[in-house]
């Protein structure tokens, strides 16, 4: 799409407005919400909002779909027709979906195009394929006894997502959840609405039966915590920050125990080598960080360089941060678009501010910009030698922010990885393969990407340890938390 493209068709775009209840758009109970675009601080649509009765009626309609086998008793060739269809639609309609996420969430179109509906449409037909190749297990028990091992769906599924990637959060949960047989609630992040609710109109274009899908649109507070104390969702599977994860394992305990798969946050590190390919290291990190406006779980927001590279490793950064500064999403050559809302810049600069009264020397940005548009701007920040104790190198900004400190060996370099409280992911930066298997084994992350970032494919899990959470999104590995091991033993004669 050419740059008039985008903003005309973000005049014209269309999306459903309300709470996708038992197959139908209704109103919800929990008044109308503006959604407001980042990129001038536009009301750009009304939703309807959840309250904890329309949760209820949206978690009955999943429990009366998944009870009758509407879905969970379709043969798992049935459900993979619809997901490729869901797929397929997604691909046809890829335009609105990528306008609505630069509208709602201010990521450049171009991105949402090329990154988050590719990853949409990849995991719907990836889990849909994958379905009806999946085996049960039958083990060598004795003579006269039969042993079944077979997986089951779990029943109902809450998904709750952030707005850093609305789609790609949302599809990750919602298609290995629907390819098992679950009946799934959706909960968009207040901020992101719009390019789910699209996104759940094209299911039911595809066929996914009434009730399967579910979406309510809501406050956390309201809608995201009536599905966490819900007696009647078996598993909640949740992306989105460390704190409000606790919070949903709380509510879990306070109520049926249902599974709670917690994706979070991150301190990600990119740790840099002398012997390191030192161009290709430094450009990538600084992309790590500025990519998506630093809004990632992943972002490399931490960059521990051994100091003597340090001076030739900020140059590159410094370069990079000057090339990726930011603009309207809907223009093509955007190279970054916005934060996602007024409140969430407050936040970032807030923790820019803060940093300048600790160790740190603040190499660029650190303010908002192109303000005159009513839009939430801000720009590539870089803090140099900050103390790895400073909140800056402990705290996740989810924002355009870097903290560079270096280390003086290798034993250095891995406890500063290590030393925050998060385990999303980190990248070693060597030509020493010694070195890169001995520092990756060392990392207590989820993800080490060694010469790389952001590496990934969906036959490859992804998520974090420590209290970056223990969720495993992607790859066959997704399909065991919304699925029960049933063992049944038959006696023979
Ligand atoms: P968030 O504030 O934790 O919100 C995530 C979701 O939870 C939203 O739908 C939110 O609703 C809801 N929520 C908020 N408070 C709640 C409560 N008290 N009870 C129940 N639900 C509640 O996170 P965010 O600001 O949207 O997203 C940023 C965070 O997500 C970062 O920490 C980032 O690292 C993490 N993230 C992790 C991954 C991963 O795979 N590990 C991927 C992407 C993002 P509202 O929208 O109404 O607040
Ligand atoms: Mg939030």
């Amino acid at each position: 799409m050419t740059v008039t493209d985008w903003q005309a068709l973000a005049a014209r775009v269309t999306h459903p407005s309300g709470l996708l209840i038992d197959g139908a758009w209704v109103d919800g109970t929990g008044g109308r919400h503006s959604v407001i675009s980042p990129i001038d601080g536009a009301m750009i649509a009304e939703v309807s909002f959840a309250s904890e009765y329309d949760v209820d009626l949206a978690v009955m309609s999943a429990r009366r779909a998944f009870e009758d086998g509407r879905w969970s008793h379709k043969s798992p060739l049935e459900r993979k027709e619809i997901l490729v269809r869901w797929s397929e639609l997604c691909a046809e309609h890829s335009d609105e979906l990528a306008v609505l996420q630069a509208l709602e969430m201010g990521k450049p179109a171009r991105e949402a195009q090329a990154v988050d509906n590719r990853a949409v449409i990849r995991t719907l037909r990836w889990f849909g394929e994958a379905i009806d190749k999946v085996l049960d297990e039958i083990p060598n028990t004795a003579r006269n006894s039969l042993a079944l091992i077979q997986r089951e769906p779990a029943g109902v599924v809450a998904a709750i997502v952030p707005w850093n990637f609305p789609l790609t959060m949302a599809v990750w949960k919602v298609a290995p959840a629907l390819a098992v047989g679950c009946s799934v609630v959706l909960k968009p992040a207040e901020a992101s609405p719009l390019s789910a609710l699209l996104f759940a109109q094209l299911a039911l274009e595809a066929g996914i039966p009434d009730g399967v899908l579910n979406v309510v649109n809501g406050h956390g507070q309201v809608a995201g915590q009536a599905l966490g104390r819900h007696m009647d969702v078996d598993v909640v599977t949740f992306t989105g920050s460390t704190a409000v994860g606790a919070k949903f394992m709380e509510y879990a305990a306070q109520s049926n125990l249902k599974r709670v798969w917690p994706e979070l946050g991150g301190k990600s590190a990119n740790v840099i080598f002398p012997d390191a390919d030192i161009a290709k290291a430094a450009s990538t990190a600084a992309g790590s960080i500025f990519y998506n406006a630093g809004q990632m779980c992943t972002a490399g927001s931490r960059l521990l360089v051994h100091e003597s590279i340090h001076d030739e490793v900020m140059e590159h950064v410094l370069r990079a941060a000057a090339e990726t500064q930011p603009g309207n999403p809907l223009l093509a050559d955007t190279p970054m678009g916005t934060v996602v809302s007024a409140a969430h810049l407050t936040r970032i600069h807030a923790m820019v501010e803060r940093a300048r009264g600790e160790s740190g020397e603040l190499l660029t940005g650190g303010e908002a910009v192109l303000q005159e548009t009513g839009g939430s701007y801000y720009p590539p920040t870089v803090f140099d030698h900050v103390d790895p104790s400073d909140l800056l190198a402990q705290e996740e900004v989810f924002g355009p922010v870097l903290a560079v400190t270096t280390f003086a060996d290798e034993a250095e370099a891995v406890r500063l990885a290590n030393g925050t409280q998060y385990g999303l992911a980190s990248a070693v930066w060597t030509c020493d393969l010694d070195r890169a298997v001995r520092v990756s084994r060392d990392l207590r992350v989820g993800v080490v990407w060694v010469n790389c970032y952001e590496e990934g494919d969906l036959t490859v899990p992804f998520g974090g340890v420590k209290q970056s959470g223990f969720g495993r999104d992607k790859s066959l590995h997704a399909l065991d938390k919304f699925t029960d091991i049933k063992t049944t033993w038959i006696e023979l004669a």
